[in-house]
């Protein structure tokens, strides 16, 4: 695509990497078939080379967003399915992230859209008050029909809705701390606490540490680790985003100083996509720069690392059929295709692939609470998907697609490591039916 920035834009390092992605695109429209945005509503503005040209457009006039690019970029689920379709190579990733930190900066939402959006992100990344605020979401819970009738108040109802009706207790593992693996050492890592996921499913992280270090691996909680920051960068807040970012760099970097690590295991793939990109976020930033490439390079999905272990036989091979859900950050922000599947399958499990996996589910952050009408849909395509395959349970390996599908699917839905614990000696998950055989 042939751009016109001035010279004067282009000193602008983000401006700069930008016009670099703009020039990729070749507007083939590839992208478009699978964007789910543009499945769903069938606007060309509403797919990647749509928006493309809308960013395109903002950047090059040096003009603040308006209300027509707020809409279609809003709108975008950051799902990354279209880097997949692009035959060019088109970073959109880069893209939309700089799009929606202009988008900040520049344009004034309307008041009670600005409200949600600080209350989202002054609470959601803090798991004390993620826990106090889902307490009171169960006062409001009978209000849900209300909220839903005033447009400005969906955003409160979808939360109202989402919010589970009980909440786990907090695990000791969130602290910080040494687990020693069993056995000879296999290998030393950190694991991210997080934060949505600490609260809403703690069990995922005990589960995956129980799981390494009865497999030999040392794991350790490093003190200082918070939210990986990318709720925040998906809402353009690129300072608070990256404010996270140095936190946990300088966490991880201070457990690599004292003893190595092998690896940073990550059990949501969310925020696994937003640390492998901490050395693009944080490469203008001498002070970080290295460091923050040094922790993308260890970022592993939990899936990604164990499938480079030699596992051994598993201790019971239950036959359940699964239906596997590739979240759209697993498949298309880390490109993690078949170590999930491949796991469950030597872990005795019967691996079904629903269609349309490329598709999202409709999670996406908080992209179920700010679309909440896209998003249900969204859900409602792949529930009917998941069901479709006969299985008896979900795996997926991202807490944002364990609450949205669970919110509308009758199957249970757990996250992949709960399944190969299980195979591996654990105990098995919460919902989790008896064997039924091989299906
Ligand atoms: S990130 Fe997803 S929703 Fe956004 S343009 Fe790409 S495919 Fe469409
Ligand atoms: S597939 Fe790639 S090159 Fe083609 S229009 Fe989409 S982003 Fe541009």
């Amino acid at each position: 695509m042939q751009t016109n920035f001035s010279s004067a834009q282009l000193a602008d390092p983000h401006v700069a990497e930008s016009e670099k992605i703009l020039r990729k695109c070749v507007h083939c429209g590839f992208c478009t078939a699978t964007c789910p945005t543009y499945v769903t509503l069938g606007n060309e503005l509403d797919s990647p080379r749509g928006r493309i040209y809308l960013i395109k457009d903002m950047l090059e006039n040096g003009r603040p967003a308006d209300k027509e690019i707020v809409t279609h970029i809003d709108r975008c689920l950051s799902c990354l399915a279209c880097m997949t379709t692009c035959p060019s190579g088109v970073n959109y990733m880069h893209l939309v992230d700089h799009a929606r930190a202009h988008i900040q900066e520049t344009y004034k939402r309307p008041l009670l859209d600005r409200l949600t959006r600080a209350m989202l992100a002054f609470v959601l990344p803090y798991p004390q008050r993620f826990r106090a605020a889902l307490k009171l979401a169960k006062l409001g819970k009978p209000f849900i029909g209300l909220f839903e009738k005033v447009p400005a108040l969906k955003p409160l109802a979808a939360m109202l809705k989402l919010a589970p009706a009980s909440i786990p207790v907090a695990s000791p593992n969130a602290l910080p701390g040494v687990h020693a693996g069993q056995g000879a050492k296999k290998g030393r890592v950190a694991i991210l606490t997080g934060c949505a996921q600490s609260v809403l499913d703690p069990a995922i992280n005990d589960t995956t540490i129980s799981l390494l270090t009865r497999l030999g691996v040392e794991v350790v909680v490093p003190p200082g680790e918070g939210c990986c920051g990318a709720l925040v960068h998906h809402m353009g807040r690129e300072e608070a985003a990256l404010a996270s970012a140095r936190q946990n760099v300088d966490a991880w970097t201070g457990a690599i100083d004292q003893g190595g690590l092998d690896a940073i295991i990550i059990t949501a793939s969310g925020c696994g996509t937003t640390i492998k990109d901490y050395g693009f976020m944080l490469r203008l930033d001498p002070a970080y720069a290295d460091k923050a490439a040094r922790v993308s390079a260890l970022a592993k999905d939990v899936t990604e690392y164990l499938a480079a272990l030699d596992m051994p036989e598993p201790v019971r091979k239950p036959g359940t059929v699964v239906a596997y859900h590739s979240a759209c950050s697993m498949q298309h922000g880390q490109k993690i295709i078949r170590q999930p599947k491949e796991l469950l399958a030597k872990a005795g499990f019967v691996v079904r692939e629903p269609r349309e996996g490329h598709l999202c589910c409709g999670s996406a952050g908080t992209y179920n609470i700010l679309q909440s009408e896209i998003s249900a849909r969204l859900r409602d395509r792949k529930v009917k998907n998941i069901e479709a395959t006969g299985a008896s349970i979900v795996a997926t390996g991202n807490i944002g697609c364990i609450t949205q599908i669970a919110s509308a699917a009758k199957l249970p839905v757990v996250h992949t490591i709960k399944l190969l614990d299980w195979a591996y000696g654990g105990p098995k998950p919460d919902g989790v039916p008896e064997e039924r055989g091989r299906g």
